[in-house]
């Protein structure tokens, strides 16, 4: 998506341990127009399948995955972490490591907010090695969900992330994919741009 990638080249700052930092309009600061735009793509994208819940993880996502999920007119669920493994048995729970804090912690949705006969559409800021996604994959799987496909702003293409989730079978659609980025330089090379 063109007007991303250009705001990403105007404000992304790449940081140390291949982390593109876009607090300006993103992760911190969140420029709702753009994201009005990036829901009306998402729409588009996803626009053959049906869907009728957005899921995400909080916190980056929670921004984002809401205008989306107004453009889709469907309510949004958000994984929320928990420290405490919760026993209750009201609850999915499963894990994820932290690209950005890597620690490990839980994840867990109500089963009030998801289940049998749900199509849902996972919805992030990041997808560098997966392991966001795969959580909120494992818990549609649990409740018996139907996992309609999941949708990322940026995907770092150069992480491990992309191909896993693709050859798991899981429609991918990212809206702008990074193919390289170079600290020293602050060159950013976006998949579909290369020379
Ligand atoms: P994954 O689980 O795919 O390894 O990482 C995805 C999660 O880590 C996203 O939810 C996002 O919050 C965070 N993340 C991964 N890479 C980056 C990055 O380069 N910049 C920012 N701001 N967050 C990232």
């Amino acid at each position: 998506m063109q007007m991303l990638k250009e705001r990403i080249r105007k404000d992304g700052k790449i940081m140390a341990g291949n982390v593109l930092k876009v607090d300006s309009f993103l992760n911190h600061q969140m420029d709702t127009d753009l994201f009005l735009e990036l829901g009306k793509e998402f729409r588009r994208r996803f626009a053959d399948v049906e869907i009728n819940k957005i899921l995400t993880i909080e916190a980056s996502g929670i921004g984002i995955a809401c205008v989306v999920a107004q453009s889709f007119h469907v309510p949004v669920v958000f994984a929320k972490k928990t420290k405490t493994k919760n026993i209750a048995g009201d609850v999915y729970t499963s894990t994820v490591e932290s690209y950005t804090h890597g620690r490990v912690y839980d994840i867990i949705v109500s089963r009030e907010f998801l289940g049998k006969g749900d199509k849902v559409l996972l919805i992030d800021d990041f997808l560098a090695n997966g392991k966001a996604l795969e959580g909120l994959a494992a818990l549609v799987e649990e409740s018996g969900a139907e996992l309609a496909g999941a949708g990322i702003v940026i995907e770092k293409g150069f992480q491990v992330g992309g191909n896993l989730i693709r050859s798991r079978g899981i429609r991918l659609e990212s809206l702008a994919i990074v193919e390289s980025m170079d600290e020293k330089t602050g060159t950013i090379v976006f998949r579909g741009d290369e020379a």
